[in-house]
């Protein structure tokens, strides 16, 4: 298992996300991200057993699939893109399409290839670990790239200095909930988020600090003010003891004014309806 932070020869627009569900652009644990034994070799996005997970491009080949008592049903997809071979990675899938068979090739993205679920990894929610690889012979001998290589559309993942673990919008409530924290030598830091926000037809951008739901899960919310409106938003959240801000959906954003989180209007961000 090995780590590889850059990987330029595939374009950044080659492939799109596996989950195509609502709320496709969550990131519960991000790729690299601190862990006990290992750092995080992928990105773990959180959904149910209806959510189907999809190649992320056209004509995949089918390079492994199978069983692994900490990956539970996984399956190795491998695309050629400008003659560059690259892999994805789908592991916990509650069940694989039967209509996949090793050696196949899968011509359209969307053609189902396995099912959230939580095999393999005990007691823990339905989630799809999926990762991008530039090497693969097994499950030990593989290497893992960040997927801060491509874009992912509305997802955007940041390394191991995003804050933002959880973010889910419960538009009944017009409300923001999200888990925020900084991992410093393996222990979390609380960090402040903050919620940047403007109604999609306007030009100014309001900032808020999010309301604490518990200080020891490192939760929050915000509650929109308007309705029957778009907005977009975006959060941002100062790391501990740093200059530095990491934002979501951006990616880990170096600022030059330190005090003053405002983004741009063309860097990405969320948009959602407010009933
Ligand atoms: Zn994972």
């Amino acid at each position: 298992m090995r780590f590889q932070e850059m990987y330029s020869s595939v374009p950044r627009t080659a492939f799109g996300f596996p989950l195509n569900h609502s709320l496709q652009y969550r990131v519960n644990s991000s790729w690299n991200e601190p862990r006990a034994k290992e750092n995080h070799p992928g990105i773990d996005s959180y959904g149910d057993r209806t959510h189907y997970v999809y190649p992320l491009a056209n004509n995949a080949f089918v390079e492994d699939k199978g069983w692994s008592d900490t990956g539970g049903n996984f399956v190795v997809l491998k695309y050629n893109i400008n003659n560059s071979i690259v892999y994805s990675l789908y592991m916990h899938l509650d069940r694989i399409n039967p209509a996949i068979t090793k050696g196949s090739i899968i011509s359209s993205r969307n053609t189902w290839v396995g099912v959230v679920g939580n095999t393999g990894c005990g007691d823990c929610g339905p989630h799809l670990h999926w990762e991008v690889l530039s090497s693969y012979s097994s499950l030990d001998s593989r290497i893992s790239v960040s997927p801060n290589n491509f874009d992912w559309g509305n997802a955007q993942f940041s390394d191991d200095a995003a804050v933002f673990k959880r973010v889910d919008y419960h538009s009944a409530s017009r409300t923001l909930y999200v888990r925020a924290y900084d991992t410093d030598v393996g222990k979390r830091v609380p960090v402040n988020p903050y919620i940047i926000f403007k109604p999609t037809s306007s030009t100014q951008w309001n900032v808020a600090q999010m309301t604490v739901v518990s200080s020891s899960t490192f939760d929050y919310k915000y509650t929109f003010p308007y309705s029957g409106t778009t907005v977009d938003v975006m959060l941002a959240g100062r790391r501990n003891n740093s200059e530095y801000w990491s934002y979501y959906p951006a990616k880990y954003t170096n600022l030059n004014n330190s005090s003053n989180p405002l983004p741009s209007l063309t860097d990405s961000k969320l948009t959602l309806y407010v009933p």
